[in-house]
């Protein structure tokens, strides 16, 4: 499971400084005018503390928004920033992406059976942080990262999308540690009998020294299921 641990730095370049980091503020600005109201939701430079305004509401009349919205807005409810900044109309209308970097970690649980020869995984993302699928499967079966790009090249590191590149939503796979596939016909399976290796994949097996070590290996992810094929 993916969870942040603070809200996003916002991508915008500042006007009086260089930088191109903001921090949510937390607070809001409402602005009734007669019957139409704006909001913004209030973020301050990294650097220079230069304060920037991000559009929330636009010249909407007051009967049209909810009450409850007004009602936070109103009381820099602490959960609405999170909730704005993920929210992909709110982005667009301030042209700000979002930069998550070490603002997320991965929970992978309790530990269990992540040493079984066929694991499947699946990750949940509890915010659209955009994440490397490689990355968070070194981390959270405890392997090289290098590693996890060759298995997955070799077919043994499979899923439903794509790994390389990032995702903002919740994946699958299933890691196939066994040296020897028991079923035929899966891309990039290698078989142990037959003809000679192809010299491009000199390995067959993961060696047990460079796997994870035992310590490391027992671990799994949070909502995480798997079956051992025996
Ligand atoms: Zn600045």
């Amino acid at each position: 499971m993916v969870v942040p641990t603070r809200l996003p730095l916002v991508r915008r370049r500042c006007h009086a400084c260089a930088s191109e980091r903001f921090r949510a503020s937390g607070k809001f600005r409402v602005n009734a005018n007669h019957k139409l109201i704006d909001a913004w939701l209030l973020a301050l430079c990294t650097v220079c503390g230069e304060t920037a305004k991000l559009t929330v509401l636009e010249r909407m009349t007051v009967r049209s928004v909810r009450p409850e919205l007004l009602d936070r807005l109103h009381h820099n409810d602490p959960g609405l920033t999170a909730e704005l900044l993920q929210d992909p109309a709110v982005r667009r209308r301030n042209r700000i992406a979002l930069d998550w970097d070490n603002a997320w970690r991965l929970d992978t649980g309790r530990s269990d059976h992540l040493d079984r020869e066929v694991v499947d995984v699946s990750v949940r993302l509890t915010a659209r942080i955009p994440v490397r699928p490689a990355r968070l499967i070194a981390e959270g079966c405890g392997l090289p990262r290098a590693e996890v790009e060759r298995l997955i090249t070799e077919g043994r590191i499979v899923s439903a999308v794509a790994l390389s590149g990032r995702l903002s939503s919740n994946f699958a796979f299933t890691l196939k540690r066994s040296a020897l596939p028991r079923t035929t016909g899966l891309p990039g399976m290698v078989r142990r009998t037959g003809p000679s290796p192809d010299p491009r994949r000199p390995r067959w097996t993961v060696p047990r020294s460079r796997g994870p070590s035992p310590g490391s290996s027992r671990r799994s992810w949070a909502g995480a299921s798997r079956r051992g094929r025996r």
